[in-house]
């Protein structure tokens, strides 16, 4: 379980870890611990950062889109998992494993309560402003302003192009499920990780392009550059691409379940190897690009990205590990300001439906997304949430932008947590 020693690492590692510019040839001269702002090791961030660029991360979800909705349970679905375990091996990530489980429908749809459920198609189309006065969200959240109608479409006629009508049309079959994660191994301290996650299924007959091809896309790029020959970490990091999580977030649940006692131990014993290295941290991603304001009175949307567009970073106030995950999440809003050319990045209590959510009482756990989950996403702030129009052609370089800004906060943190180094050409 948690070890309260890991929450002062987290601090002691922002000061002291150094990420720098190194001399394969000659052994690494360390940053002094103070003061914070060291020029060698933010050069080294920043030359991590840079590896982040638009046109691959666009490339990475039009990629995943090429399998429709991938709904769990389904051809297609697996297809997916396929493609991006070969994505995987590609960036040379070590380790890569399948995590199976099985999966059995409830005897009632899951409803809200479970990352979207399996819900029929609401009696008014999404986007139908149902009010206005503030109404409980979900997570302990407040919605104010105009709110409009979410839900799951299950009507395959609402999709009009045939090809992805076709590409959407087999059912889920309850069953075996695999999700795949793939790990960067620590040099000195490969025994501790942290785990950065996204989901790469979705529904509602669209591509799923930004739930969750954004997020999915976030930790695939980041796998890419970690797993580059030319850069070290101290501690380990799990990149994990969750299934199952429209269900009521099963596929973590399956991971948590499964790895949580094998967490920090040597096997085989004396090899230095550490199947399940110790969970230091969690950090999700899940749904990341648009960011178009409230709703308008008539329920329309704004066509561009807001200016004020940020990163939202968010914990669970409620959780066992609030404390812990909050100081997680003012680390990522650190990083974010120094590092993220574009987007800012706001920290919020009420993080909520989502594959972080099996973590909160074990270990500091956050997520990051485009707006709130319960007062803003909830209240209808994204018309393509599960519906068909969620597919890459709706999203402009600005929609995209907002995810790269998420992933380079997510990377700048990361290298710091984790002893970053970079080896010069
Ligand atoms: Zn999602």
């Amino acid at each position: 379980m948690f070890d309260i020693r890991s929450v002062a690492r987290f601090a002691a590692t922002v000061l002291t870890a150094p990420v720098m510019l190194v001399n394969a040839q000659q052994p690494a001269v360390q940053a002094p611990a103070t003061p914070v702002v060291d020029t060698a090791v933010d050069n080294g961030i920043r030359m991590l950062v840079s590896r982040l660029e638009l046109e691959k991360y666009k490339a990475t979800i039009k990629g995943l889109t090429q399998y429709g909705d991938r709904r769990h349970g389904t051809k297609r679905n697996r297809d997916a998992v396929d493609w991006i375990e070969a994505q995987l091996k590609s960036y040379g990530c070590a380790n890569i494993e399948r995590i199976t489980y099985e999966y059995a429908p409830p005897a009632r749809p899951a409803g809200g309560g479970g990352g979207g459920g399996g819900g029929a198609r609401p009696a008014q189309p999404a986007g139908t402003v149902i009010g206005t006065t503030p109404a409980n969200g979900p997570g302990g959240s407040r919605q104010r302003g105009v709110r409009t109608r979410t839900g799951v479409n299950n009507d395959s006629l609402a999709q009009t192009d045939p090809k992805l009508r076709a590409l959407n049309a087999e059912p889920t079959t309850p069953g075996q499920r695999q999700q795949v994660v793939c790990t960067k191994v620590g040099t000195t301290r490969p025994d501790e990780m942290y785990i950065v996650g996204g989901h790469m299924d979705g529904h509602g007959w669209g591509e799923a392009a930004n739930d969750d091809g954004s997020g999915t896309a976030i930790v695939m790029e980041l796998a890419r550059i970690f797993s580059n020959p030319d850069v070290t970490t101290e501690r380990s990091i799990r990149f994990a691409l969750w299934n199952n999580e429209e269900t009521g977030l099963n596929g973590a649940r399956a991971y948590v379940e499964q790895r949580q006692a094998l967490q920090g131990i040597e096997n085989p014993r004396g090899s230095g190897k550490y199947p399940e290295p110790k969970w230091l941290g969690m950090i999700q991603h899940d749904m990341m690009m648009f960011d178009h304001g409230m709703p308008n009175p008539d329920g329309s949307m704004r066509k561009e990205q807001r200016p004020e567009a940020d990163v939202n970073i968010e914990f669970q106030s409620n959780s066992k590990m609030s404390a812990e995950s909050q100081k997680l999440a003012w680390i990522l809003h650190a990083a974010n300001e120094k590092f993220a050319t574009d987007y800012p990045a706001t920290v919020g209590p009420h993080m909520t439906n989502t594959d972080s959510g099996p973590f909160q009482d074990l270990i500091a756990a956050i997520s990051l997304r485009e707006n709130e989950r319960g007062a803003q996403v909830g209240a209808g702030w994204d018309p393509q949430w599960h519906q068909v129009t969620d597919v890459y052609a709706t999203y402009s370089d600005a929609d995209f932008r907002l995810g790269l800004n998420a992933a380079q906060t997510t990377l700048s943190a990361i290298a710091q947590l984790t002893g970053a180094k970079l080896k010069k050409p």
